[in-house]
């Protein structure tokens, strides 16, 4: 039976998936949503015989309805392959008292490269569907992580540019250099001064300015979200619940059926309202953890049902997950509403007028399954030492947030079902944090000689992503000011303003 996707703002003409694909946002802002959520439709002991390439089709032809087999596949097979370090691509791990879903062995070591390494087949499956000629350009803003794996995605695709602004001093000194040393004639960087929520909205009004996207049709291009609001990044990351779910009743940890929890360190909001989904097909949850930094915009909301963005924003030491308006919380919200547009229009105007909204008691009671919890620098610290200590896994920070909201809550609610926690970065991708963890008193200055001490204490091997760059030339130094991106965007593609 075929999905389609509305707007979550009140345009209710519903596209097929590979037109919400390519357009990223609907034409009123909103972001796209499937008119239903499709059921899984194999058993778990079939899913238990899958591999990743066999659960990734058996979920994502469930949404992606007007791909046919073929093109799915096709997109699948050139995701999931040799640029994973692992044949199992996210692996489950038991250290302590759960299971961490290990989301970061692509590309670029951490988990937006589950979605993006697929996204540029989709999309450009997508553009040859509907007889698209325009080039595409993808316009991304990132917090870190979504920059470098959209343009390890994207790099070299025939038929794209991508543009990746980042906030120029909110991003790790790793992340930054992976950014910078891009290749690919179809890549360009830039670093804005400001916030990642600066950042975000400054690509927002990009999209929504109508005068900009007449210039750009008239020069052969159109606009594509890369961001986390794209369904087509949100469909990609069901996957793995299924696939972790799977794997555990492959390995006899828990019985057909029974309910695991879900812990998921977050930022915005992507990753667990794929979580989200998965339950409503059919995967067997108890509770949903949604863990946050300092940024604790989501905890204050899961507790008082207000949702406030007025607050100082915080440099913490999971850069990810620095974010107060978690964009994709819209979708959560616009389920709440029971669908309702025009409710859901009004939150969101209110957010963007004075910063914050209420929700309604009864919509309140939708958020049960919910368990919002924070942990600040500290006590990411404390995590990561004793994790390490008790068990010598290594825990990058962002993990190691979820990881400590996932002991907090047990302790608190006596909850022991089985529990999965969302391992969404490398511990190389964030070593100077990992390493001022575990081995406090290390004396080096540089981010790549910890990588080499790292690897000594784990025992094992750098990954190819921190050494490729290592040496790599700078290919990338634009810097500007927010209100100046419309004009790089135009100077990259080649435009008059
Ligand atoms: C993006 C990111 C997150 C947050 O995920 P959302 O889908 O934005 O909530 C968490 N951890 C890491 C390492 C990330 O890159």
């Amino acid at each position: 039976m075929e999905v389609l996707y509305k707007s979550t703002r009140g345009d209710q003409k519903a596209v097929k998936a590979s037109e919400a694909i390519l357009k990223g946002l609907a034409d009123d802002g909103g972001l796209y949503v499937p008119t239903r959520i499709p059921a899984l439709d194999q058993t778990w002991e079939a899913f238990a015989r899958m591999d990743y390439a066999q659960v990734a089709y058996e979920v994502m032809k469930l949404f992606l309805t007007d791909y046919t087999e073929a093109e799915l596949k096709d997109c699948i097979a050139r995701a999931y392959d040799s640029k994973f370090d692992s044949n199992e691509i996210a692996p489950l791990v038991k250290a302590g008292n759960a299971y961490y879903l290990e989301l970061f062995h692509g590309a670029t070591i951490a988990f937006k490269d589950m979605a993006l390494s697929i996204l540029p087949h989709l999309m450009t499956t997508a553009a040859k569907k509907n007889g698209i000629e325009n080039e595409i350009v993808i316009l991304t803003a990132t917090s870190g992580d979504t920059g470098k794996a959209a343009l390890a995605g994207f790099a070299d695709v025939a038929g794209t540019r991508i543009i990746v602004f980042y906030p120029k001093n909110g991003v790790s000194p790793i992340q930054e250099r992976q950014m910078v040393t891009q290749k690919g004639d179809n890549t360009f960087v830039v670093g804005i001064h400001g916030n990642f929520d600066d950042a975000q909205t400054g690509v927002k009004k990009l999209f929504a300015d109508v005068r900009l996207k007449q210039k750009l049709d008239a020069g052969g291009f159109q606009f594509s979200s890369a961001n986390s609001i794209n369904i087509g990044r949100l469909v990609p990351q069901i996957v793995y619940y299924v696939y972790a779910y799977a794997g555990l009743l492959r390995n006899g940890r828990i019985a057909d059926g029974e309910q695991i929890n879900l812990v998921v360190p977050t930022g915005n909001f992507g990753n667990i309202l794929a979580a989200y989904y998965a339950k409503r097909m059919g995967l067997p949850v108890g509770r949903l953890l949604c863990a946050s930094n300092e940024n604790k915009v989501l905890f204050d909301f899961f507790r008082s049902g207000t949702y406030d963005r007025n607050r100082e924003f915080i440099l913490t030491s999971s850069p990810s997950m620095d974010i107060l308006i978690s964009s994709n919380l819209e979708r959560l919200i616009y389920r709440l509403t029971g669908e309702d547009a025009a409710k859901n229009k009004a939150f969101m105007e209110q957010l963007g007028a004075a910063g914050s909204y209420t929700i309604t008691d009864d919509m309140k009671k939708e958020l049960e399954i919910f368990y919002g919890g924070y942990a600040d620098r500290e006590k990411t610290v404390r995590q990561i030492r004793a994790v390490y200590h008790d068990s010598g896994y290594v825990l990058d920070p962002h993990t190691a947030v979820a990881s400590a909201v996932y002991t907090d809550y047990r302790e608190e609610t006596g909850d022991d079902r089985t529990t999965v926690i969302a391992s969404t970065a490398s511990p190389y991708k964030f070593t100077r944090s990992v390493m001022d963890a575990i081995a406090p008193d290390h004396a080096s200055t540089d981010d790549f000689a910890l990588a080499d001490a790292l690897a000594g204490l784990c025992g094992a091997a750098i990954p190819k992503a921190v050494t490729e760059i290592r040496n790599a030339p700078v290919l990338h130094d634009n810097l500007c000011e927010k209100e100046e991106m419309a004009d790089m965007v135009c100077r990259f593609l080649g435009i008059k303003d």
